[in-house]
């Protein structure tokens, strides 16, 4: 009997803030002994042919994004990450929104870059929208220019209340998180909560809204995620079970934009299974 698969279910490329591009992503996964990976980089679909094109024998790869969503159900706006598997990369109404989210990212980084600037601090939008290569730019990308000019020494502190944490944080304009779950199951596509748990992040959703999203469409819960606690995780497990969701485990890898490895958290293949039997078969699960 062979052993089980090993299956990573978040993870980005250059495409967004990940820092290996998503041919270099793929035959990452692939030496690190990953079975199954999906590429699931913030608001675009831009690495899933050049990552499908470099595909090493023996790795499945499931195409995915990463949704910037927003539950307008408390004020300020609560920010949640949305994963989606598998889903239609032609549907009209989902390709529009992303290319909105896309374009609002990068009118925010340029008003970011200008409030540091205003404070004196040399940082260059066209260096950073270059640094971005032409994928999603966030602001990893502006932590980065932060980086170089000597002002920090880390990602981590870039991230912090001084700097792009709180300080020079600007909000996105996302997708109200109700309409991304349906447009992502109407491009027969399955969507998972992203890390929903995760308080270092900031605020969380409610476990009411997380029940609201489950009766529209929602398929799963990443519970496995570096940035859970054991409680945290275990909260998740129990709500997923509650709602009858899928529970999701991965390393959420950006390359070296953070420290977490590929296959550092996984998904179990049962687990696995479902996604891919929810999906409605518009993109297939691509085989190395
Ligand atoms: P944005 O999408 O522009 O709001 O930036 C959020 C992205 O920054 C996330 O997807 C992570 O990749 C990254 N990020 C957020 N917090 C941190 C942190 N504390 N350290 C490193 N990267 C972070
Ligand atoms: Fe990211
Ligand atoms: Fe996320
Ligand atoms: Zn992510």
């Amino acid at each position: 009997m062979s052993a089980a698969p090993r299956i990573d279910l978040h993870t980005h490329s250059t495409a967004s803030d990940g820092t290996l591009s998503p041919a270099e992503l793929v035959r990452a996964a692939a030496e690190s002994g990953l079975d199954v990976v999906a590429i699931t980089d913030h608001d675009t679909t831009a690495g899933w042919a050049p990552a499908l094109e470099a595909l090493p024998a023996g790795l499945s790869l499931v195409r995915g994004a990463e949704l910037s969503c927003r539950w307008y159900g408390e004020e300020p706006a609560l920010p949640l990450h949305l994963l989606a598997y598998l889903f239609d990369p032609e549907a009209p109404e989902l390709v529009a929104e992303l290319a909105r989210v896309r374009a609002a990212r990068e009118e925010r980084g340029e008003r970011i870059v200008a409030l540091l600037r205003a404070d004196g601090i040399d940082v260059s939008w066209p260096e950073i929208l270059t640094g971005a290569g032409g994928g999603t730019v966030g602001r990893p990308h502006i932590a980065q220019a932060l980086i170089r000019a000597g002002l920090v020494a880390t990602t981590t502190e870039a991230f912090g209340p001084d700097w792009l944490g709180e300080r020079y944080r600007l909000p996105k304009e996302d997708i109200d998180v109700f309409r991304a779950v349906r447009l992502v199951r109407a491009a027969g596509g399955v969507p998972v909560f992203a890390h929903p748990r995760a308080t270092r992040r900031g605020r969380i959703a409610p476990d009411e809204l997380i029940a609201d999203l489950a009766a529209v469409g929602l398929a799963g819960l990443e519970a496995d995620h570096e940035d859970h606690s054991p409680a945290e995780r275990a909260h998740v497990r129990a709500l997923a079970d509650e709602l009858g969701l899928v529970v999701t485990g991965s390393s959420d890898f950006h390359g070296t934009h953070k420290t977490v490895r590929l296959g550092a958290f996984t998904t179990d293949p049962g687990a696995y299974e479902r996604i891919v039997a929810e999906a409605r078969g518009v993109t297939e699960v691509a085989s190395g």
